[in-house]
C-alpha cells in the first residue's frame, strides 16, 4: 500500500507541474465579500443589483451568482440569453435585463423565467400593451425599470416623455404597480467633470414625486458621487475589485481585485545586444539580457497591444514586456542577472500586479481586459 501511495503522489506532482504552465485566472471569493461590503459601506440604505454582464466581467457568472446568491438584491445582464442560463442554473435572484427585450418574441421567456425588465423605448410599452390586450384579465407581475435618458444619449425615453411612459406602466395590467426608474451616468469616473451632476439634476427634476424607487449610480458613482446612490445602487466593475475613478483617489476604500491571472515561464534563454525579439522584431535588445517566454498571449485574452515596457511579474519581480504579443505566448525582458527558470510562476494582473497598469499600457480599460478573457483560461475558485 505504501508504494501505491507514492506513486499516486508523484503523479499528482507531474500533473500540476504542467498545470503551471496553462493560463489560470484564480477568482478569489473573500475578495468578491471584501468589495460588496465596501458597497454596502458607502450606500448603506440602497439595494445592490450585481451586474452580471459579459460572464460577470469575465469572472463566470454562474460562479459570482452562486457566491453572491443571498447578498444581493438582485443580479443585473444585458441579454436575455444570460439571464435564461442563470436561472437554469438554479439562480432565483431577481434578475434584471437591462436593456429589456429587442423583439416581442422574448416576452413569454422573460414570464416564463421571471425575468424583470428594462423599458427604455415606445417600442416595448408597445409591445406590453399589447400583451396585456391579448392576455386579458390574467395578472402577469411583471417587474418594469423604466429608463430615462439624461445625458448619455443612448438607451433611455427623453425627460418630457416619462410622465406619459409612467402612467401608460401603471395601468398596464401586465405590469406590477411598482417601478423602479432609472437612468446611466457617462462620466461617473470623473471626478473634475460637471457632467455627473446636471445628469442627477436633470434625474431629479425629471421624477420629482419621488413615490417610487429610483437608480443611477454605477460602481464611479457609488464611490463619488453619494447623492445619487437612492434605493438601488448598480455596481459592475467594483464588485471585481477595479476602482474606475479618475483620479482614483477616494479615501479608505480599498477594493481587492477578484481575478488574478497567472501562467507561467516555459522558456528562458539569453540574447545579446543587438538582437531582436518576435514577430516584425520591434524590439532590439540595447544590452545582453535574458528573455522569458510566458505561456500566455491574445488567444487567452492578453491584450496584444500591450506596449513595449507593460509590467509583469514574475517571481514577484516588476519585469518589461518586450517584443509583441504572440497568439499563446509573450516574452519579457528578465535582466541579464536573473535566475529565472522554467515553470516559474508569472503574474499578469491580479493581486500584486494592478489591472489598471496593464490597462493603461495595453491602452484600453481594465473591464475590456476582464471581459475578453477566453474560454482557454482555466478558471480557479479559491474561497482564501
Ligand atoms: C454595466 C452597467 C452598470 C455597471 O457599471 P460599472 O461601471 O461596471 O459599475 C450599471 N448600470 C448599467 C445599466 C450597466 O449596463
Amino acid at each position: 500500500m505504501p508504494v501505491r501511495r507514492s506513486k499516486k503522489i508523484s503523479h499528482t506532482v507531474i500533473r500540476d507541474a504542467d498545470m503551471q504552465a496553462i493560463a489560470t485566472a484564480d477568482i478569489h471569493l473573500d475578495a468578491l465579500d471584501h468589495n460588496l461590503a465596501t458597497i454596502k459601506r458607502l450606500a448603506p440604505n440602497s439595494k445592490v443589483v450585481a451586474m452580471l454582464k459579459a460572464n460577470a466581467y469575465g469572472h463566470g457568472a454562474f460562479t459570482v451568482a452562486h457566491h453572491l446568491n443571498g447578498a444581493v438584491d438582485a443580479y443585473g445582464v444585458a441579454r436575455i440569453d444570460e439571464a435564461i442560463a442563470l436561472r437554469e442554473a438554479g439562480i432565483n435572484t431577481e434578475l434584471v435585463l437591462m436593456e429589456g427585450f429587442f423583439s416581442a418574441d422574448d416576452l413569454p421567456l422573460i414570464v416564463a423565467h421571471n425575468l424583470q425588465i428594462v423599458v427604455h423605448s415606445e417600442f416595448q410599452l408597445s409591445a406590453l400593451e399589447a400583451m396585456a390586450a391579448l392576455t386579458g384579465q390574467i395578472q402577469l407581475p411583471l417587474k418594469v425599470w423604466l429608463k430615462v435618458d439624461t445625458g448619455m444619449n443612448r438607451l433611455g425615453i427623453e425627460p418630457q416623455q416619462f410622465q406619459s411612459f409612467y402612467q401608460r406602466l401603471r395601468t398596464c395590467p401586465v405590469v406590477d404597480r411598482e417601478i423602479v426608474v432609472l437612468s446611466h451616468l457617462s462620466s461617473s469616473d470623473q471626478l473634475n467633470s460637471d457632467i455627473t451632476p446636471r445628469q442627477i439634476a436633470l434625474f431629479e427634476r425629471t421624477c420629482t414625486d419621488g413615490s417610487f424607487p429610483r437608480s443611477l449610480a454605477n460602481s464611479g458613482a457609488i464611490l463619488a458621487w453619494p447623492e445619487c446612490h437612492y434605493q438601488w445602487v448598480r455596481p459592475g466593475v467594483m464588485l471585481y475589485g477595479v476602482n474606475p475613478l479618475h483620479p482614483a483617489n477616494v479615501d479608505d476604500v480599498q477594493l481587492k481585485p477578484v481575478m488574478t491571472l497567472h501562467s507561467s515561464l516555459i522558456a528562458v534563454k539569453s540574447i545579446q545586444e543587438g538582437d531582436s525579439v518576435g514577430y516584425g522584431a520591434t524590439y532590439t535588445a540595447s544590452r545582453n539580457t535574458r528573455i522569458g517566454v510566458v505561456a500566455i498571449g491574445y488567444g487567452d485574452g492578453y491584450p496584444r497591444h500591450a506596449r513595449i515596457g507593460t509590467p509583469v511579474l514574475v517571481n514577484g519581480v516588476r519585469v518589461p514586456l518586450v517584443g509583441r504579443v504572440s497568439m499563446d505566448m509573450i516574452t519579457v525582458d528578465l535582466g541579464p542577472e536573473s535566475n529565472a527558470q522554467v515553470g516559474d510562476y508569472v503574474e499578469l494582473w491580479g493581486q500584486n500586479l494592478a489591472i489598471e497598469d496593464v490597462a493603461a499600457d495595453a491602452e484600453t480599460i481594465p473591464y475590456e481586459l476582464l471581459c475578453n478573457i477566453t474560454a482557454r483560461v482555466k478558471i480557479d475558485v479559491l474561497s482564501n
